[in-house]
């Protein structure tokens, strides 16, 4: 701090609540990972553990974006004074397009009957935005056309990323490779998800207010084209886990099931990086009852 070099110790313990992408990244620069990883970047090993960064696990989601014959939230959202209208109507009477949620429905399926429980997560967004302003984000400038998407993301890929730093500067970013569809059963399993969301498409409530399929569109049939439109155009939908998985074993987990740092005293990560698995849905409250169990792990461990 102003070019002065502090020290500050806690009395008890250190808690890492950094999330995902920055507890692994923390302990990485303070020796504490991969080895191979630390000896290349010139940091003391601490405590060489594998599993710290490795095991990312995250929800992969892609839209299907379709131009409808009835007006979507485009045709409000577009112009500067609908910008203006539906601004004045949050401010005023905390309604309208603002105060919804971006995804304004929802669900499950499963991609074969026969599963016990669902494997994809479905979104339904009222307007699209497709044809972003370039220097704008996206979600500033929708269509403008009437636009709407029909979303999804899968519930628990079986491929796995890992998170890593590129250098002992805390500073630079890691480095995130998500090696999303690098198996099979994750690409087989999208690749159902894509023909049921047509299939939803073509349903007689829902065809008779399409106009057409924009993206990936008409001329994407074969298996093949699908595969290669979704490995193009997936996103995170920004649920990483596991980066600090929790388990009973040090050699396949960095936590151990009261949230410590195997082989190491007074230090614990509470956070959704000790998640031993991606859960099926959406992780902030996973995450938020992390943080409250972790909590309490804390205080009876100070008894
Ligand atoms: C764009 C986006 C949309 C999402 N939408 C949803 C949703 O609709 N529903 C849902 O259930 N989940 C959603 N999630 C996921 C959800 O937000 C996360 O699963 C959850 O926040 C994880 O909690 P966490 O405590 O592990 O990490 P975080 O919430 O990321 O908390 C980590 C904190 O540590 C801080 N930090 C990191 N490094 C340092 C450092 N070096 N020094 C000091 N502070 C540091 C960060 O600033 C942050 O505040 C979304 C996530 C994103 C990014």
């Amino acid at each position: 701090q102003n070019g002065e070099k502090k020290t500050v110790r806690a009395g008890r313990e250190v808690i890492l609540s950094g999330g995902s992408v920055n507890s692994p990244q923390l302990l990485q620069l303070s020796g504490v990972g991969p080895s191979a990883l630390l000896g290349g970047l010139d940091i003391p090993v601490v405590h060489a553990n594998d599993n710290v960064g490795a095991n990312l696990q995250d929800h992969v989601g892609i839209n299907y974006t379709f131009r409808g014959k009835l007006p979507t939230l485009n045709q409000i959202l577009r112009p500067w004074w609908g910008k203006l209208l539906v601004g004045m109507q949050y401010i005023l009477l905390r309604s309208g397009p603002l105060s919804l949620s971006m995804n304004n429905a929802g669900g499950f399926f499963r991609t074969d009957p026969s599963m016990t429980r669902p494997n994809m997560q479905l979104y339904f967004q009222a307007f699209s935005t497709v044809i972003p302003k370039s220097g704008e984000r996206p979600i500033l400038t929708p269509d403008p056309w009437p636009g709407f998407s029909i979303g999804l993301s899968n519930c628990r890929p079986s491929s796995r990323g890992e998170i890593m730093i590129r250098s002992k500067n805390p500073r630079d970013y890691p480095r995130i490779t998500a090696n999303a569809y690098s198996t099979n059963a994750d690409v087989d399993e999208m690749l159902a998800a894509v023909k049921f969301v047509r299939r939803i498409a073509a349903m007689p409530a829902m065809a008779e207010i399409i106009e057409e399929e924009v993206l990936p569109g008409p001329s994407i049939t074969s298996d093949a084209d699908l595969i290669q439109d979704f490995r193009k155009r997936s996103g995170t939908v920004y649920h990483p886990v596991s980066t600090c998985r929790m388990g009973p074993d040090p050699a396949r987990a960095v936590v151990d099931p009261r949230l410590r740092v195997h082989g190491l005293g007074g230090l614990r990560v509470i956070d959704a990086s000790i998640f031993p698995d991606n859960i099926t849905g959406n992780t902030n409250a996973a995450s938020i009852l992390t943080g409250w169990k972790g909590a309490e792990l804390v205080l009876e461990d100070q008894k």
